[in-house]
């Protein structure tokens, strides 16, 4: 009779496995059934989508002063490398560059965009929001964020948006085109500090996040052409705070 029970218990919890049929690499998106609302219940392993305390983005309010130091800038020149993955358009940054923040050193792997942007600041959107995704040597992410401002068309991404493949899946490697993503942020380098999480599946948490006050110009015609080639937006929407402090 115990016996019958177990596995009775045994065959329930193989088909709440079975539930998680997507399992590793689920497909997720930002509409219909795959949106940021279900990620959490797509696949086990995007579980703290939706029971994180830590979850990013967030909207900038009750800001608390701080002293925060300077981050320092070592990035340099790389060949182009860029890929559209169905979510965002990224670009891949060759090692070697990096930042230093309180004296810890954090790695730079690529940065990639979102139209309109992810974070808010005072319930404000920006019209696009580049992330510069770093890593220490232990695996620990650091992300920084670059609000874009409707105004001028953007040299620096103008750049980029000729290489974009149109196609998700499709990546391109132009050894003779360099780009240093350093022309790319504000002159003015002050930001807004606070502790979170990816913004997409699987949402780990502990990332440092930082992102500047200062927004760099986008032109409308810029804005689009990446949102067009997302099919959408591909921001997810703000999530609690909670008891995080967001530093400035
Ligand atoms: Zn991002």
């Amino acid at each position: 009779m115990k016996a019958t029970v177990i596995s009775a218990v045994g065959a329930g919890l193989l088909l709440v496995g079975t539930a998680w049929a997507s399992g590793p690499g689920a497909h997720w998106g930002y509409s219909g059934h795959e949106a940021p609302e279900f990620w959490g219940d797509l696949s086990q392993d995007y579980a703290i989508c939706k029971s994180g305390k830590n979850q990013s983005p967030i909207d900038l309010d009750s800001l608390i002063e701080a002293e925060l130091s300077p981050i320092v800038f070592q990035y340099n020149a790389v060949p182009l490398n860029i890929v559209n993955n169905g979510h965002t358009v990224q670009v891949n940054y060759a090692p070697g560059s990096s930042i230093t923040v309180d004296g810890h050193t954090y790695n730079l792997l690529q940065f990639h965009f979102h139209t309109p942007s992810e974070n808010t600041v005072k319930g404000q959107f920006f019209a696009m929001e580049a992330h510069l995704v770093h890593s220490d040597d232990a695996g620990n992410l650091s992300v920084l964020g670059v609000m874009f401002e409707e105004g001028a068309a953007n040299p620096f991404l103008d750049g980029i948006w000729v290489h974009m493949p149109e196609k998700a899946g499709v990546s391109k490697s132009l050894p003779e085109m360099t780009l240093n993503v350093a022309d790319m942020l504000p002159a003015n380098k002050s930001y807004y500090r606070f502790n979170g999480s990816l913004t997409t599946p699987p949402c780990s948490e502990g990332v440092k996040w930082m992102v500047f006050k200062n927004p760099v110009p986008v032109s409308k015609a810029q804005a689009e052409k990446f949102h067009t080639l997302m099919g959408g937006d591909n921001n997810r929407p703000v999530q609690p705070v909670n008891a995080r402090p967001v530093l400035q």
